[in-house]
């Protein structure tokens, strides 16, 4: 194959090829679609070969083929390569009689190829990106009607081309838009300093688990979790430190609890945490499990001397009794307490604080 080395034929082989590539056809199986207008070419045009067929850098692909056994071959003996570099038809009565192709080995050898007529297929941008082509293996022509048709059904295959495109860009839009929705439905439920619930996804769930729970599910705990003396924090080293503080702290929280205990963000140093399925004391459990990791875990890395956090913890029961207005005011009330009597502490609804195990 001879190759243009003129840079702006260069450039717009490329361009080409780039038109081609948009359409995602190549290498694509065989479709029922194509294979009609093929079927259909060759009945109207008398031709034992039909093809659909497009002009890759190396090689011409057929999408869709009659008569002949193979779906490619090099673009350096395809014919159509040359029916691409005009508008229209292209029609080579008797190929051992054009200096073109009469030593072309699809001429010379098998398939002794002699007639070719091609109508191409042009991108909505004006690229030629293959033929609709019928071949024939004795010299002739095409009627006027063949003619017309041959360019009709070209016609079809780039209006198919077309929708296939529109297609596959509906369906990217649609996942986008999907994509976008999912962003943005999780911006709006979830904190953004630290990943969890905000208040309001915080409270919608706790309103399904109360609904759930009085229609004879297990009855859950509720707790509420506030850092001690937490402005200290952001007095002495500053608002950012205090965000990796919270950061850290809600590290801890996911250590401490179970997959199926729900996290929230109730606001500034506040954290709701409801555990589906468990009592008072479970609920304490996991809160001690919670102050111990405090009292191990430096808050921030390289603070000398280390930096560590307490935490007042109040928790009550989610049995159905109440509405939830009233266990958020319960919960409320017993971190209060728990404030009063010294701080990193839980105090617990009725049961005061158990000891441990
Ligand atoms: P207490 O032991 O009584 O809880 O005292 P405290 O110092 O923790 O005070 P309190 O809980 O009343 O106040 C929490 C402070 O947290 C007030 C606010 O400036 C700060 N804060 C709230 N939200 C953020 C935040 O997102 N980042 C930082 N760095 N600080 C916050
Ligand atoms: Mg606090």
């Amino acid at each position: 194959m001879t190759y243009n080395t003129d840079p702006d034929a260069a450039e717009y082989e490329a361009r080409r090829l780039q038109a081609l590539a948009d359409y995602q056809i190549l290498d694509t199986p065989e479709a029922s679609a194509f294979d009609d207008l093929v079927e259909v070419l060759s009945l109207i045009c008398e031709a034992p070969i039909a093809i659909v067929n497009f002009i890759d850098r190396d090689r011409q692909w057929f999408k869709s083929v009659k008569g002949l056994a193979v779906r490619e071959t090099p673009r350096d003996i395809s014919i159509c390569a040359h029916a691409i570099l005009q508008r229209g038809l292209f029609i080579v009565p008797d190929t051992t009689l054009d200096p073109r192709f009469a030593s072309n080995p699809l001429v010379t050898g098998d398939p002794h190829l002699r007639f070719y007529a091609g109508a191409l297929l042009e991108s909505r941008d004006g690229y030629p990106l293959g033929t609709l082509c019928v071949l024939d293996y004795r010299p002739r022509e095409l009627s006027e009607r063949q003619r017309f048709a041959l360019q009709a059904l070209a016609n079809q295959v780039m209006a198919h081309m077309e929708l296939m495109y529109a297609h596959r860009e509906q369906v990217e839009l649609i996942s986008e838009l999907e994509a976008t929705r999912n962003e943005l439905a999780k911006l709006a439920t979830t904190d953004p300093l630290t990943g969890l619930l905000n208040r309001r996804a915080f409270e919608q769930r706790l309103d399904q688990e109360v609904s759930l729970i009085k229609r004879g599910a297990p009855p859950a705990a509720l707790m509420l979790i506030d850092l001690d003396h937490f402005k200290t924090v952001n007095d002495t080293l500053g608002h950012k430190a205090g965000d990796e503080v919270i950061v850290r702290f809600t590290e801890l929280c996911r250590e401490a609890f179970r997959q199926a205990d729900v996290i929230g963000r109730w606001g500034g140093d506040e954290f709701m945490v409801m555990l589906p399925r468990s009592s008072v004391v479970e609920a304490w459990h996991a809160a001690e499990r919670l102050h111990q990791l405090l009292a191990i875990t430096p808050m921030r890395d390289n603070d000398t001397p280390a930096c560590f956090s307490t935490a007042s913890i109040g928790v009550c029961s989610l049995n159905g009794s109440g509405n939830m207005e009233e266990c958020l005011h319960r919960t409320d009330e017993l971190l209060y307490r728990a404030k009063e009597l010294g701080r990193n502490r839980t105090v617990c609804e009725s049961e005061g604080t158990p000891s441990p195990p």
